[in-house]
């Protein structure tokens, strides 16, 4: 299939991409990687008449620690989210998931911001971005502003982003030292999107869980963190009991409407992910990280 006839346009600056964005709101589209708006506009889903590439913008590249997050530009792109020291050390749950995103060619061009402004509810990287706490940075009309990703999306494929905004940055508060992270996915056989993807840290005070945080995606209609769950694991140990009953309470937390599949699905990848995670802390100690 060909995309309808479209102008093409390469920023040098986020204010330059403002500029053109405003010019045309209706049929002007951001392009970051292009990994999913193309397929969208060679199946005459999408036919915006200008495309802005903001590939070339250099604020919307880097990934730099403050003193208490890490803010990674928009344009980052998977690999280098895999491949960074930073978020190794202080997000490596955001690394893990970056690392089973489809194949090396979609990781080498698929970006941050451009996932997470597509909002496919069966994306891997939102399941890191709920439990990470992340913050997004915002550029538009109306000047700067900062939300929260837990909120920014508002159904599938539908964010808080206006026409004329830019999704400039990505801020993860640190995760505190030793705490420990795991990301299991069952991928979808055809499409390797993951049908559900499992993420999860947690900190330790001795052998006790002392904060948890998990992110889960794929199974529902979106992304969601299971409070519940969380709030039952802070405070035990990860030993087989716990494993188990915390499987069953994360089914039970939400409404399948009588799919049996989709909580069996859940109860396995929270159990794999939880063992996961008791393997390494008992192999490194509470302050290990699988
Ligand atoms: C073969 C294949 C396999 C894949 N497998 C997976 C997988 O396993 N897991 C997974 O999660 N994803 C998967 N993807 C999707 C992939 O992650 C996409 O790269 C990602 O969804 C979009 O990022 P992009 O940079 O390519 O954005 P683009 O396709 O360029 O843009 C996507 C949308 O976001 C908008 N946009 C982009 N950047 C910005 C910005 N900074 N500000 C405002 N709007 C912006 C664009 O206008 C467009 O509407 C796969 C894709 C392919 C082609």
């Amino acid at each position: 299939m060909y995309t309808a006839p479209f102008e093409y346009r390469k920023a040098d600056t986020v204010d330059q991409a403002l500029g053109w964005l405003a010019a045309d709101l209706e049929n002007s589209k951001i392009l970051a990687g292009g990994h999913s708006l193309l397929p969208l506009m060679k199946l005459v889903l999408a036919q915006p008449q200008v495309l802005i590439d903001i590939g070339r913008i250099e604020a919307l590249h880097g990934i730099r620690t403050e003193t208490d997050h890490v803010q990674i530009g928009a344009y980052t792109t998977y690999r280098e989210l895999v491949e960074s020291p930073e978020i190794g050390e202080f997000c490596r749950l955001l690394a893990l998931s970056a690392k089973s995103v489809g194949d090396v060619q979609v990781r080498n061009r698929g970006t941050i911001g451009g996932s997470l402004c597509h909002a496919d509810p069966q994306a891997d990287i939102p399941a890191a971005m709920l439990a990470l706490d992340a913050e997004l940075v915002i550029e538009g009309p109306d000047g700067k502003r900062t939300e929260k990703y837990g909120g920014f999306v508002q159904a599938p494929f539908i964010t808080n982003l206006g026409p004329g905004d830019i999704l400039t940055a990505v801020r993860i508060p640190k995760l505190p030292p030793g705490a420990a992270s795991v990301y299991v996915k069952r991928p979808h056989p055809a499409s390797g999107y993951p049908l559900i993807g499992v993420g999860i840290w947690m900190s330790f005070t001795g052998g006790a869980i002392n904060d948890c945080h998990v992110g889960i995606t794929g199974i529902a209609d979106l992304p969601y963190r299971p409070r519940h769950l969380e709030d039952f694991l802070k405070g035990s140990s990860l030993k087989e009991e716990t494993i188990i009953q915390a499987a069953s309470l994360a089914g039970d937390e939400a409404d399948w409407d009588g799919d049996e599949y989709k909580k069996q699905l859940l109860n396995v990848y929270i159990t794999r992910a939880l063992s996961q995670l008791g393997e390494s802390t008992v192999a490194k100690g509470p302050n290990g990280d699988s």
